[in-house]
């Protein structure tokens, strides 16, 4: 690692770090012995991502986010893991011979030496972040040595040819069922009984991909399975329930929400995987305009409102909230958190965590909260009465709030508010700011191209004042498994209360009205602001009729 010194500053210069922040990681680091990067990354100040870019700008590397980057099999076997591990490199990809390797340390001098002795070919050099090295790698081989498919088709083919499926075989199937999941990233997994199969999808960035056909016999199996390790009653097969499990793969701990629907070919299960599923951002690199980021990041300094993100399940609020925490200045503020569950843990905040069946909720944590001297209040979603008027009281009573609410844009989060009884008075003198989202699929860079739109398509953004003449699509490649798809980016409008529209509220306005005003005063709605994302070349026409058609 570059030297101490030198990752201070350079964080400092590119506005990621104050002096504050630096004086206490030095005296944290006294402490705990640990390297600086490790302590500004413990201390939530930068994220992995944020240190691995600033190296890689420094040193004029290319950055890549490895954790979204398939690793070539041939990349791997070309590397045996102990040495890649041992000299701090992770092999990525080979092309003519010559070998693509991601460190963490651009003067790692040893690994380019080594490659180069290896390939007889000096390496492609990247900077990769340090966590996401180490998951890849341990993931990266892993799965090089235990394929998913050859075991599974070997389970699949004993069960077929047995006349009752073994327990064990069902259990191991059970098992990669999901560890597939893990592999592909995905947030859910859906076992569908049909008439003579079980189809097995995973849900990866928003989207539902086919991935195995299961024998009928196994299905019996594999939903006992997963009801005992989620604790529900495995002989109730017509009535839906809920439960959850943890499940460990390679060192990591997922937590798992299982719920079963009982359908005419059997119960269905759906797996939702909640670990890891949130990464440390900052606001102005979540995709909003700029404009009115500018204005939401002052609003986050306020010392009393509400700023609420609104959007459905799976569109990455709570990415947003965090990125919205490293706002505040928690060195000078007490920040307090009840969220479900807590995605990323972050430092210097105290974060804790919904537990139904002892009755701590959302509304529970609200009330007893205020008695922990907070200036800012996290209260993960809005579901109910009692939690909606928790977070407008604690708002009017001289505390910042960020919550979450399932609406599909920024001014119904209006009208939704007052079916939960909140007054609309203390509503309108409230409410900051709204914020609307979505997660988009962003066009592979590698198979990327161009395409001249059809009239029809046109005619789309020329509703929204935009003239487009053409687009981009992926074709597909191996780099995103031929979806033309990698990695999502969050789009969104940014709704900021102001005078006229907090009159308007408290008047009764209807939410067209709003919605105009709001646009007149320069909100990008977030319809628009998709289209010109699409224009942009970083998604697909068809993506955001998808996610905001
Ligand atoms: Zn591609």
């Amino acid at each position: 690692m570059a030297s101490a010194i030198r990752i201070g500053d350079l964080l400092k210069s590119r506005g990621f770090l104050d002096d504050r922040q630096l004086h206490i990681a030095l005296i944290q680091q006294k402490v705990t012995g640990d390297m600086l990067g490790d302590t500004l990354i413990d201390l939530s100040f930068v994220s992995s991502a944020e240190l691995a870019q600033s190296l890689a700008e420094q040193f004029n590397l290319e950055y890549i986010d490895v954790n979204n980057y398939v690793i070539t099999e041939d990349a791997l076997r070309a590397i045996p893991k102990e040495l890649a591990e041992k000299i701090g490199f992770i092999p990525l990809d080979i092309e003519d011979g010559m070998l693509s390797i991601g460190v963490t340390n651009p003067s790692n001098v040893l690994a380019i030496d080594t490659v180069t002795k290896m390939t007889k070919q000096a390496p492609k050099v990247f900077i990769v972040d340090a966590e996401g090295f180490r998951d890849s790698l341990e993931k990266a081989y892993f799965f090089l040595r235990n394929p998913i498919r050859e075991r599974m088709d070997s389970l699949i083919n004993e069960i077929k040819t047995a006349d009752t499926a073994s327990g064990a075989a069902v259990t191991a199937l059970a098992d990669l069922i999901i560890t597939d999941g893990i592999r592909k990233n995905a947030t859910d997994v859906h076992v569908n009984p049909t008439a003579s199969v079980v189809h097995i999808f995973y849900r990866v960035d928003g989207v539902l991909q086919f991935g195995h056909c299961i024998p009928k016999a196994a299905h019996a199996g594999i939903v006992s399975r997963i009801k005992i390790l989620s604790q529900l009653d495995i002989a109730e097969q017509r009535l839906p329930q809920d439960g959850s499990f943890r499940f460990t793969v390679l060192n990591k701990t997922y937590d798992i929400r299982v719920s079963t629907v009982p359908t005419v070919y059997g119960e269905d299960v759906v797996m939702r995987l909640l670990a890891g599923s949130a990464s440390l951002l900052r606001i102005d690199k979540l995709g909003f305009d700029k404009v009115n980021t500018g204005r939401i990041k002052m609003l986050f300094q306020k010392s009393n409102g509400i700023i609420l993100i609104t959007g459905p399940t799976g569109s990455g609020k709570t990415t947003t909230l965090y990125a919205a925490l490293r706002e505040i200045d928690l060195l000078e503020r007490n920040v307090i958190t009840v969220e479900d569950p807590v995605e990323y843990k972050l430092s210097l905040i105290k974060q804790t965590q919904v537990n139904e069946k002892v009755g701590y909720d959302f509304s529970l944590a609200g009330r007893n909260f205020m008695r922990q001297d907070p200036d800012v209040m996290l209260l993960g979603e809005i579901r109910d009465e009692d939690t909606a008027k928790i977070a407008i009281r604690a708002s009017i009573t001289g505390h910042l709030v960020l919550s979450t609410l399932h609406t599909n844009d920024a001014v119904t989060a209006i009208p939704r508010l007052l079916d939960l009884n909140v007054d609309r008075f203390l509503m309108s003198s409230a409410l900051l700011a709204i914020m609307a989202q979505r997660l988009i699929r962003k066009i592979c860079k590698y198979c990327k191209k161009e395409y001249t739109l059809t009239e029809q398509e046109a005619a789309v953004f020329r509703e929204e004042g935009l003239t487009v003449a053409s687009a981009f699509k992926g074709q597909g490649c191996l780099k995103c498994n031929g979806t033309g798809y990698a990695g999502r980016s969050v789009v969104g409008e940014i709704l900021i209360v102001d005078d006229d529209i907090r009159e308007m509220i408290y008047s009764g306005a209807s939410i067209i009205a709003l919605k105009a005003d709001a646009v007149k005063k320069g909100m990008l709605p977030l319809h628009k602001s998709a289209l010109m994302k699409a224009a942009e070349g970083l998604t697909t026409f068809d993506e955001v009729m998808r996610v905001s058609g």
